[in-house]
């Protein structure tokens, strides 16, 4: 169910850039066919062109995660075009930050309807799809800021929190019908998210001195793992929050 050969497409959310296109290249590198579901419609934007070799695999699809009826139609769209769905890459999310007591309602609800309602959208939408496929994978993508508290991220630390209840809960109540659920939370990856701190030298070189490894992982890196847990059949394997980040948090 999980192998390149299986019957159906993996959908992947926020792939105009960043980690979300690693991910898709790196799926469709592995044999797989991939729906690459963007705001904009267009994937790739900070990458080569893919080879031509690559382009019958991905699926470009329109979505908005923050739009209900754009995640249902974009979702059907690639099981159409890709032969079924058989897996969901919960990528697309947004940091936004600020002093809590000056963080608007507002903006709170902004990165919890993207990193949070919509995945919970997203799998909601996706179950019907794979359970007619006799079953599937969902990797969310958390983030190591889900375990820690970090000053002015409560939004985004809550929303990367709550990723891991969710990942559990999907797990058990779907585990049943041969869907697995896991959550990969990566360290500091160098993308537009994390640029306007990994970019300045003072926090640079403390965040590096920090990671027991040495360094952050690259978004490729995210991607093989990804790519490895649907390579790889390990339906046994779900419901758990997958640190990837060197280390970090659980160093003193
Ligand atoms: P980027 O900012 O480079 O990319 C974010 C992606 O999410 C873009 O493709 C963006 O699309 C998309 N996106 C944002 N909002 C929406 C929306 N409403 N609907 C659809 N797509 C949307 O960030 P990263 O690649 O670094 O982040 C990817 C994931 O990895 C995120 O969930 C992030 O929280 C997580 N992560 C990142 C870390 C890092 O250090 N970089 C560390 C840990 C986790 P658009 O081009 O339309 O804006």
């Amino acid at each position: 169910m999980h192998s390149a050969n299986a019957q159906g497409a993996i959908a992947v959310t926020g792939t105009s850039r960043g980690i979300g296109a690693a991910i898709a290249l790196e799926l469709a590198r592995r044999g797989f066919v991939v729906g690459c579901l963007s705001r904009g419609g267009r994937s790739f934007l900070d990458e080569p062109a893919p080879d031509d070799d690559l382009r019958p695999r991905l699926l470009e699809e329109t979505c908005d995660v923050t739009d209900e009826a754009a995640i249902r139609r974009a979702l059907h769209a690639v099981a159409e075009r890709g032969g079924g769905l058989c897996g969901l890459v919960n990528n697309a999310g947004v940091h936004l930050i600020g002093p809590a007591a000056e963080f608007s309602t507002a903006d709170f609800q902004q990165v919890l309807s993207t990193n949070l309602t919509g995945v919970f959208v997203a799998c909601r939408e996706a179950y019907p799809l794979l359970r007619a496929q006799g079953g599937g994978l969902i990797v969310n993508i958390g983030s190591f800021f889900g375990r820690l508290g970090v000053r002015h991220t409560a939004a985004y630390c809550a929303s990367k929190a709550g990723l891991s209840g969710l990942t559990r809960s999907l797990a058990v109540e779907w585990g049943p019908e041969g869907i697995a659920v896991l959550n990969l939370a990566p360290g500091y990856v160098e993308t537009e998210i994390s640029r306007k701190w990994l970019h300045k030298d003072w926090a640079r070189e403390r965040i590096l001195a920090r990671i027991p490894a040495g360094r952050p992982p690259t978004g490729e890196a995210v991607a093989r793992l990804v790519a490895a847990f649907y390579a790889e059949r390990l339906p046994y394997l779900t419901g758990e929050t997958i640190y990837m980040d060197g280390g970090l948090s659980v160093s003193h």
